[in-house]
């Protein structure tokens, strides 16, 4: 039985137990019915008590049955029946409440909570709105406002939170079953039965000039996705409606999101990340411990890089072999530190700890201690050859040597020392305190055993983990310097980078490939295209422009221009008619009559680029799954989840149409358009990136 109920006294506790997360299966929801009807048949019993077994108060639907046709009772009906009950019933959140497990403690009477409770309707992240009532009960209990923000966000409130709110009516540090009755008693003795969430009709706290706030702000974030201007729109058909009708609207829009291809996209996206960290073959029970890690390297990425794990409660040391940068990385560390606290992301005596775990290490030799050590130094082969020397040299045996390296080969630096099993790249994102992404570099020689000990580790510090094999730029780069190319001979024949960028956030990108140029700095791009001068086939197009605006001290944000210009202290980028000139004059050396290009042209240059370099990665083995390439793109270079990634986009588009327009491509430029194998077989074969 995964619904029981017992008397205690006249007091009747109804428990959920479905590990693990107490998800709402239709077994747990047919139990709930019965519970009720139980209740109501019993007239020994004064009020009920709704709790789980576990951890987990309730997690949300039973992820087993999405795409599967609902079966009954549906969830709406079990939430009425609960409202509905005789008795006045309280729900005891015990942990999470999520997603329907909220919406069906908002069928209660009242809702009490313990300290670790988390309340939330995360169904945004889905691609859904909640539809279980959720958004008409939500704004009855607290206001369409505080509803509103709850259900466009996602995001869970803390137990403090919540009563701050009025989502629960109380929360207590322990005994939360004992508490929940003792509470219900007193309600029963002061005769306040509760309210029905379906009968308020007149909603707290309305205020129309927050809302219309809320409304603009939830457009602005949502970069093309349906589901939290929807669910917007939900809490306002609360405000503005009857229980009944508002019921209807709720049902409507959750219909309208179901059946949006942007549902498919995040549902992909919602497993992959699930299977991303399933190595096939690799067994992850045979892990090295880690508590000491040791940084290398106090530029951007090392700062961050040692804010990830002071988070995830390691202790850190930090070297560069320039004390001024040394100084300036813990000083930028702590100073990130005390930041968060005064945002109130972390309490005070989390950030002393963080900073009592972080150690200045003066000596090299200093880190023989560690178990892991990441060298974060200047992108550069010799420098980094003759640090894995050193390393190898100082480490204690068993030490795992981690590279962060962007593009560089990692087999090279693996053999560069007398333990190359030992050896791997970890490749963090910036700011790599922030960015979820790490693609973790599987070299020719790494055991499994330090390949299982860094993914595991990788989720202690919270990151999403992708395998990638070693080439050039590994997975993410490597796609970005294709589609990355795409865009600058588009520039060369017309466009303007500010057309690009437009184009690519209309598609829902978090930015466009120039502004991010800007914001990473055009003289990394200069200098890794001076490492491969050498190297660069005659038939490949080579646009100078990026080149000619670093020859003009025109790195990006950091000297106040790149492609675009900005104002001192702001990130804002404004078009430049300097760039403007710089495009033009090159166009005309080169004898270019500039065309325009439409945006759906831009994308498809830059998509396709994409999804083709991403078909050769699997063709090479450098990803072993077309979703690694997705979770890459979305959590490394801010791809809309709502595509499922470039991989997943690809199906949804179909692979032959896409070999067709790589194909109308080639005829002009025949070397950049070279279809990867495995696209041009699955066109020919009618297959599918997830299927392949
Ligand atoms: P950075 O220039 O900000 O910092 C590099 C630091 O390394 C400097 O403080 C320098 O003094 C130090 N250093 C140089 N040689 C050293 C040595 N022998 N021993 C110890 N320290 C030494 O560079 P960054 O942006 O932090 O990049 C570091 C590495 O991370 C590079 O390999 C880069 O490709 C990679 N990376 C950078 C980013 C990014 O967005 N910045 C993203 C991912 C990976």
């Amino acid at each position: 039985m995964t619904v029981t109920i017992k008397a205690q006294g006249n007091i009747a506790v109804i428990t959920i137990d479905n590990p693990p997360v107490n998800a709402l299966s239709a077994h747990v929801r047919a139990g709930l019915v019965k519970a009720v009807e139980q209740i109501d048949a019993d007239n020994n019993i004064d009020g009920a008590v709704l709790t789980s077994a576990g951890r987990i108060f309730i997690g949300g639907a039973d992820i087993k049955e999405f795409g599967k046709p609902s079966q009954q009772p549906f969830l709406p009906d079990v939430i009425a029946a609960l409202e509905n009950c005789r008795v006045p019933t309280v729900a005891a959140i015990n942990g999470a409440a999520l997603g329907g497990g909220l919406e069906v403690a908002l069928g209660c009477r009242f809702r009490v909570a313990g300290p670790d409770a988390k309340c939330g309707l995360p169904e945004v992240h889905l691609g859904l709105i909640p539809g279980a009532g959720g958004t008409q009960r939500l704004p009855r209990l607290v206001g369409a406002v505080k509803a509103g923000e709850m259900v466009t966000s996602g995001k869970p409130l803390s137990a403090d939170k919540a009563l701050a709110a009025g989502v629960v009516d109380a929360v207590f540090a322990d005994e939360l079953l004992e508490n929940a009755t003792a509470f219900l008693q007193d309600k029963l003795a002061a005769g306040d039965m509760g309210v029905g969430l379906s009968t308020v009709t007149t909603l707290p706290n309305w205020d129309a000039g927050q809302f219309a706030k809320l409304e603009a702000k939830t457009k602005a974030r949502a970069r093309g996705q349906l589901s939290p201007v929807k669910a917007l729109e939900a809490a306002r058909a609360a405000q503005e409606l009857s229980f009944t009708d508002g019921l209807k609207r709720e049902r409507e829009i959750f219909m309208e999101c179901m059946n949006s291809p942007q549902r498919a996209g995040l549902i992909h996206a919602f497993f992959a990340q699930r299977q991303v960290a399933k190595v096939p073959g690799l067994d992850m029970t045979k892990t090295r411990p880690i508590k000491t890690v040791s940084i290398l390297g106090a530029g951007t990425m090392g700062v961050g890089i040692s804010l990830a794990f002071l988070a995830g409660g390691y202790s850190v040391g930090l070297f560069d072999i320039n004390q001024e940068a040394q100084e300036a990385g813990l000083n930028r560390i702590v100073k990130t530190l005390q930041s968060n606290l005064s945002k109130g992301r972390i309490t005070a005596k989390n950030m002393e700890a963080q900073i009592g775990r972080l150690s200045t290490v003066f000596d090299m030799q200093d880190l023989s201690n560690s178990d892991l050590i990441i060298e974060a130094a200047t992108e550069n082969l010799a420098v980094k050859k003759s640090i894995f020397r050193d390393l190898d040299r100082i480490a204690k045996p068993g030490a795992i040597l981690a590279t962060n390296t962007s593009y560089l080969d990692i087999n090279i630096l693996a053999r560069e020392t007398n333990r190359p099993s030992d050896v791997i790249g970890m490749h963090f994102f910036s700011p790599a305190n922030i960015m979820k992404l790490l693609e973790v570099v599987r070299t020719d020689t790494v055991s499994d055993e330090v390949l299982a000990t860094v993914m595991s580790l990788g989720k202690t510090i919270g990151k999403i983990n992708v395998l990638s094999g070693v080439c050039d730029g590994f997975i993410g780069n490597r796609i970005l310097k294709a589609y990355r190319k795409q865009a600058d001979y588009m520039v060369e024949d017309g466009a303007e980078p500010q057309d690009i960028d437009r184009a690519m956030k209309a598609f829902g990108m978090a930015m466009g490939p120039f502004a991010v140029s800007d914001l990473a700095g055009i003289d990394i791009g200069y200098f890794n295209r001076r490492r491969e001068d050498d190297a660069r086939p005659k038939a490949e197009r080579y646009s100078r422009i990026a080149d000619l605006l670093y020859e003009q001290g025109r790195l990006g944000q950091k000297s106040g221009a790149g492609y675009y210009r900005y104002e001192d202290g702001s990130r804002t980028p404004i078009i430049d008619p300097v760039t403007t000139e710089i495009i033009a004059a090159e166009r005309a050396r080169l004898g270019i009559t500039p065309r325009t290009f439409t945006d759906g042209e831009i994308r498809e240059r830059i998509l396709y680029a994409m999804i083709n370099e991403g078909a050769r990665i699997l063709d090479e083995g450098i990803a072993a799954r077309a979703l690694d390439i997705d979770m890459v793109y979305i959590h490394g270079y801010g791809f809309p989840a709502y595509h499922g990634g470039p991989m997943f986009y690809a199906d949804t588009i179909g692979t032959k149409a896409v070999y067709k327009k790589v194909e109308e491509f080639a005829k002009d430029d025949p070397y950049a358009w070279q279809a990867a194998p495995l696209l041009k077989n699955l066109a020919e074969t009618g297959g599918t990136f997830k299927g392949s």
